[in-house]
């Protein structure tokens, strides 16, 4: 990668800094980075190429990228219970779409990291006091007297990542993912008959279809090989992410490391790479071209995502494109888009041409949730199962309208259940056709609403069944 020469972990502090935090105790802020300076890598440059190298073949129509999880991951949200059940999702999600698109999946959870939140204010008004807004678990709190930054809560999201990835790494080492045994995966509380239905009839045709078993890898097929590394149908590839925001944090884990062999032509090469996750994105309050953030991201190998909304102007993303990715590496870039049901229209065609006549190469996916929130008349933050659906099939359409394609979708989705087996009720509709008086009942996001487990997978035979026919 041909660098200025004047980019290094620290450039962006020279740069402004969109959504900074400030630290009332500067000292501890330092010891606190000097300590995750020294703590050992999260992620490994192999994983990291590894994905990127995945990544490419979704830019070339060879595999379909679900990118899924939290808004928000929180301290206490860090149970055996959680994290099960949200990998537990993503498999089946993927499998539903394995079965559509007879392609490979390539999984990115938002976990192990997604701690920090943009906000569209400072503060906020809460009864009658005006106090700091809460910008994730690993700045301040929620509770509204917790609200002053506490550099110490950057290593608490450290520690918690390290344990969520190895809580990670262990079920899918351990025969969780296990394509023989997709009903573990806790179907058993969804109670609309007609999509177990379906997912019972997928897992069935499964068993015997000796096409499938190529398409995921179990056959000398279409299988993720690289470098050696071979995913097979019991131990799936799975990576994080989360959003590039707290840059002191991502900072301190930005290690110079030896560029994998495989990858590598010429000897001894050395890049930098964000060790805290796999991959990385820029959301879409942060990615100004000459803000600190852009400035960070230009220079880290890991591939990145890059959030589109209504406000980006067609050259100012073909400028942001040539910075990051001046060499116009494939895998590098996913362009996430996120315009909302009623504007994708307006954006994205013209989006799709800066970028094909740029010539950059991109991973487009679409985020169909962020575009479209609103309120509810009980106040509640919530989003509509048809303008989702609405905004994801228009991206379909109008790449391929404009001899493009879409490789992926960008969800905020959660499989948590209560005690008695109940799913969230953040967003409305679905098939469970979720009302407005039913948000209050299990309300339990405390930034975006989320999908439930039903809602989601409404969404996964949606998109397979757009593939298989
Ligand atoms: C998010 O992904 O949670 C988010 C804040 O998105 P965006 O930057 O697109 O608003
Ligand atoms: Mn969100």
């Amino acid at each position: 990668m041909s660098l200025e020469s004047t980019w290094s972990p620290s450039s962006w502090t020279s740069k402004p800094v969109a959504q900074g935090v400030e630290y009332p105790d500067r000292q501890q802020l330092s010891k606190v980075l000097s300590k995750l300076g020294t703590l050992p890598p999260l992620v490994t440059p192999s994983e990291i190429e590894r994905l990127r190298y995945q990544l490419s073949l979704v830019q070339r129509n060879e595999a379909f990228l679900l990118h899924a999880g939290d808004c928000a991951e929180s301290f206490d949200a860090c149970t055996n219970e959680n994290i099960s059940a949200k990998i537990g999702l993503i498999l089946s999600f993927s499998l539903i779409l394995i079965w559509g698109a007879r392609l490979p999946i390539v999984r990115i959870g938002r976990i192990a990291g997604q701690y920090a939140k943009p906000r569209s204010s400072k503060t906020e008004k809460v009864g009658d006091r005006e106090v700091l807004s809460f910008r994730g678990d690993n700045v301040n709190g929620l509770d509204i007297d917790d609200r002053t930054p506490d550099p110490e809560r950057l290593l608490r999201a450290y520690f918690h990542s390290a344990t969520t990835l190895n809580y990670v790494r262990g079920l899918l080492t351990s025969g969780f993912a296990s394509l023989h045994q997709p009903r573990d995966w806790s179907l058993s509380h969804v109670r609309s008959p007609s999509l177990r239905n379906e997912f019972e009839n997928i897992v069935e045709g499964l068993t015997d279809a000796l096409d499938f078993s190529r398409t995921i890898g179990q056959d000398s097929g279409a299988s993720f090989e690289h470098g050696g590394a071979r995913s097979t149908v019991g131990e799936v590839d799975f990576y994080t992410s989360h959003e590039g925001l707290m840059l002191d944090y991502e900072q301190a884990l930005t290690r110079e490391c030896p560029v994998p062999k495989s990858v590598s032509s010429i000897s001894d090469e050395k890049a930098y790479y964000n060790t805290s996750a796999h991959f990385l994105w820029i959301g879409d309050r942060t990615r100004q071209l000459d803000g600190g953030h852009v400035e960070y991201f230009r220079g880290i190998k890991n591939p990145i995502g890059i959030k589109l909304g209504p406000s980006m102007k067609d050259d100012e993303l073909t400028r942001l494109l040539d910075i990051v990715n001046p060499d116009k590496v494939s895998g590098k870039v996913t362009l996430i888009t996120r315009y909302g049901a009623g504007k994708v229209e307006n954006y994205l065609p013209a989006h799709i041409k800066a970028v094909k006549l740029s010539q950059h190469p991109v991973v487009w996916i679409c985020d169909p949730m962020h575009g479209n929130t609103l309120t509810s008349s009980t106040g509640l933050k919530t989003r509509h199962f048809h303008t989702i659906i609405d905004e994801l099939t228009s991206c379909i359409r109008i790449h391929s309208e404009c001899d493009s394609r879409l490789g992926g979708v960008s969800l905020e989705f959660t499989g948590e259940l209560n005690d008695e087996g109940f799913s969230v009720t953040e967003c409305l509709g679905g098939s469970m056709e979720l009302s407005e008086e039913q948000l209050g009942l299990r309300y339990q996001s405390f930034c975006d609403p989320r999908l439930n487990f039903e809602q989601s997978l409404d969404v996964a035979f949606l998109i397979s069944k757009h593939y298989k026919d």
